[in-house]
Parts: structure tokens; C-alpha cells; sequence
């Protein structure tokens, strides 16, 4: 028998269990976003609304690049710990910036 994880389900974005559910207001932005979970194999859920939600994509996000333990190695390749590297910028992590200067892969 399989061991089947029971209670709250692990905090899995973009998986098809956990969709993100992201709200935009311009097709720009939707294929930004769609880059975005697309280069992270995410599952996502979009609609076009007058406001914009993007705070699953951020939390998603966020997750992504912080470790389970802020003691481990810092996911960016720096020999130092995550917490003492770049927890801060991610904290402060700016989506718009980051959607913006996400690179295009398929145009390559
Ligand atoms: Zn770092």
C-alpha cells in the first residue's frame, strides 16, 4: 500500500492539485505571466479582470527560489546560506521587474 498524505496538502504551486490563479488586466501581461509558468512547467489558471492578482504568481514565485531551511545554501549558486544572501531580495521581490525582464526562451 502507498502511503497517501492525508490533512493539508503540501503547498505545491502550480501544481495540478494547486493552480495558480492569476487575474490580469492586458494581453501583455498575460503572456508574461504565461512565460513565466510555462518555464516553470506550472499549472495556472488566468482570467482577464479589471484588477489585477498576481499574489499567487508571487508566492509561487517566492517559494521557487526559497529553501525549505533558510540555513541551506542559497539557491542563486553563492556558497552562502540562503538566509544571509538573497532572503532579502526576495522579500522585497519585485514581480513586475521580474515579469518584465523574464527572459523570452522562445525567441532564441
Ligand atoms: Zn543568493
Amino acid at each position: 500500500m502507498s502511503k497517501e498524505k492525508v490533512g493539508y496538502p503540501e503547498k505545491e504551486w502550480g501544481s495540478e492539485r494547486q493552480p495558480i490563479i492569476v487575474k490580469v488586466r492586458t494581453e501583455e501581461r498575460a503572456a508574461q505571466v504565461a512565460r513565466v509558468c510555462d518555464h516553470f512547467n506550472w499549472h495556472y489558471i488566468m482570467g482577464m479582470e479589471f484588477t489585477e492578482d498576481l499574489s499567487d504568481l508571487k508566492k509561487a514565485l517566492k517559494e521557487r527560489f526559497a529553501p525549505a531551511n533558510v540555513y541551506d545554501p542559497c539557491p542563486c549558486g553563492s556558497e552562502a546560506k540562503y538566509k544571509f544572501c538573497c532572503a532579502k531580495t526576495i522579500k522585497n521581490f519585485d514581480l513586475n521587474q521580474y515579469l518584465k525582464t523574464f527572459p523570452n526562451e522562445s525567441s532564441s
